[in-house]
């Protein structure tokens, strides 16, 4: 399977990590095509990819300085034959980030090749988050204040054990919703311990100007 898989990319690209723990970090980012929700704010364009092999991936990646790989869609944990790709960065001593939306946890095999995993569940498919199949350990967990989230950040962060949670301003139409971001880490905040520690994620690349 490894020399015949082929991957759905939409960019690879080296930058500087906008969001969450991990800000600033230099990084790889390898984008993946696909997903399995359709949030109507998202601001990738995954519908359009091409399809590349395994081994042009890798080229591509190690084509750039940086040794750190974020794994981005779209839904990369929705990509088909995941493994093998992470196998060979991890061989090659990549230090590997994934995003994901979190409702499909991954497998045993992948997440044994994947550093850190940030998940980023989304409240208008609350729904979709079902306890046997959702992501239910992470190292973040970053929510889009998509209106009003409040009962779904506390049950995301009763379902999700992660060291850190982060809300995450929406943006649409050329702005983004920071005060409303703010006032309810206000209010989460005041949250009985253990629900409070929520912290702010901004996307910081776009304010420095970077991809
Ligand atoms: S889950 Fe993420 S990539 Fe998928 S549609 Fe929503 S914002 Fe876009």
């Amino acid at each position: 399977m490894d020399g015949t898989q082929t991957y759905p990319v939409v960019e690879i690209f080296e930058s500087l990590q906008g969001e969450g723990s991990n800000t600033g970090l230099e990084a790889v980012f390898l984008r993946l095509g696909g997903c399995n929700l359709d949030c109507p704010w998202c601001d990738t364009d995954w519908r359009r990819w091409e399809r590349l092999d395994l081994g042009e991936v890798v080229r591509r990646v190690t084509a750039h300085r940086a040794r750190a790989l974020i794994l981005t869609g779209g839904e990369p944990l929705a990509c088909a034959g995941l493994g093998p790709l992470l196998a060979r960065l991890k061989g090659l001593g990549y230090w590997i980030a994934a995003e994901t939306n979190g409702v499909l946890a991954p497998p045993e095999e992948w997440r044994r090749q994947i550093d850190f995993l940030a998940v980023s569940p989304k409240a208008r498919y609350a729904g979709r988050y079902d306890e046997a199949r959702m992501v239910r350990q992470a190292d973040e967990v970053r929510v889009v204040v998509d209106g009003d989230v409040a009962d779904f950040c506390r049950d995301m962060r009763r379902r999700i054990a992660a060291p850190r949670y982060f809300l995450s301003p929406c943006a649409r139409g050329g702005g983004a919703n920071v005060a409303e971001t703010m006032r309810l880490l206000g209010v989460l905040n005041r949250d009985v311990p253990p629900g409070g520690n929520w912290l702010l994620s901004v996307q910081a690349h776009k304010l420095a100007g970077l991809p």
